[in-house]
């Protein structure tokens, strides 16, 4: 072998023992020895260069039977961290994830947008970053910021194509984040941005309720409705990466009309503001569980109003059942409430699907709670230091020079 291509071998491994750490937690060598294939010597070899860069540390294990405790090799969550957002309609979510996926620190704001600026949205985005920031010790790495957006978006350059529900076309939020960080904080690691969704889903398979499976759809329910789709273990992307607007299908051509432009799309139906036509008297500060309040004291006309959010919920999912043959459907947002409440509905229209596919799939709901895109923002600023520890390590910025 070359050195060359001894360097990349070695590498690849250093890439493969972050994973594994990343997304599974403290384990021993040997246990890194099984699950790499690699020889003891040039594990221990890794785990020393992780353990110099700072990375990971060997500490004490629970120990499962009498004797020592083993040596755990595990991830130094506040080592090398992400600035991660999700950023909805109503909300904006911001957190300080660290290597491991432990959240260290989070925001959770009013959404202050001014309706269309989106100048506004990169404020706000700031100024949480920098609380955010204040709150991991000096020496920590930040590898880069991943942000969730309601919208379709080009994830090679954060371009936001269209957000229906922020009235947003064609905003460059990547770019116009990016140049808002360099201003206030010089010189800082990459952007991500992605659809919200897509990045819940990628969070659920990774880290969550889809984790023991490869076909994976998460429904994010906000007052718009979105999806993120993985198959095979990949997320579907489509030909220019805004694939998986399961919320626009049509299902009703005369129905009420889209944010996006169309007609009777499922989030008309399904979305947050037909869940909240369900309770008379509704006003913009009705929010979801006193609709499912009312469903509970009995009242008839919530209860006819939501017999029929949770026919047209199970008559969704009975299409994307019969599409994809997904493992597990996740149900994010508001429709997680709804689906104890609505089980019977989406039982019944589910079970109009195709047999054997529907006999497969699981609907349930997200094992982040509320946290699926966040996770996911985080999870994709992450994923430049999972391919190329050292290289990435190299191009993030340590906190005590902002
Ligand atoms: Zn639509």
């Amino acid at each position: 072998m070359t050195a060359a291509s001894q360097d990349e071998v070695r590498r690849n491994n250093l890439a493969l023992v972050l994973r594994h750490l990343h997304f599974d937690g403290p384990v021993s060598r040997s246990e890194l020895v099984a699950y790499t294939g690699l020889n003891r010597s040039t594990v221990g070899d890794l785990v020393t260069e992780l353990a110099d860069e700072g990375l990971v540390v060997e500490q004490p294990g629970a120990s499962g039977s009498v004797g020592r405790p083993s040596l755990v090799v595990a991830p130094r969550a506040e080592s090398a961290v992400t600035l991660a957002f999700d950023f909805r309609v109503e909300r904006v979510v911001g957190a300080i994830v660290g290597i491991g996926g432990e959240i260290i620190a989070r925001v959770d704001a009013p959404n202050t947008r001014t309706d269309v600026d989106p100048q506004a949205a990169i404020e706000q985005l700031l100024d949480m970053s920098h609380e955010l920031l204040d709150a991991v010790p000096d020496d920590a790495l930040w590898v880069g910021t991943g942000v969730g957006v309601p919208g379709i978006v080009d994830a090679s350059n954060g371009m936001v194509k269209q957000a229906p529900n922020l009235n947003w076309i064609d905003v460059p939020l990547g770019e116009m984040l990016a140049r808002g960080f360099r201003e206030v904080f010089g010189d800082v690691p990459a952007t991500f941005i992605g659809n919200d969704a897509d990045l819940g889903a990628w969070a659920e398979h990774i880290r969550g309720a889809g984790a023991a499976v490869r076909n994976v759809i998460y429904i994010s329910g906000e007052v718009g409705v979105g999806g993120g789709v993985v198959l095979n273990g990949q997320l579907m992307s489509g030909a220019g990466g805004f694939g998986g607007e399961i919320g626009h299908m049509v299902v009703q051509p005369d129905g009420l009309p889209c944010r996006c432009g169309s007609r009777g799309c499922w989030e008309t139906v399904i979305g947050r503001n037909a869940v909240i036509h369900c309770l008379p008297g509704n006003t913009d500060a009705t929010d979801i569980a006193q609709v499912i309040d009312a469903l509970h004291a009995g009242n008839p006309r919530v209860r006819a109003g939501m017999h029929e959010v949770g026919n047209w919920l199970g008559i969704g999912l009975g299409n994307l059942v019969n599409i994809f043959n997904p493992d597990v459907i996740v149900l994010g947002g508001h429709l997680s409430a709804l689906l104890p409440e609505l089980k019977d509905e989406i039982d019944a229209m589910v079970g109009r699907s195709i047999r054997a596919a529907r006999e497969q799939v699981h609907i349930v709901v997200p094992a982040l709670g509320r946290d699926s895109t966040l996770v996911g923002a985080a999870e994709s600023a992450f994923a430049p230091l999972l391919e190329r520890p050292i290289e990435a390590l190299r191009q993030s910025s340590t906190l005590v020079a902002l």
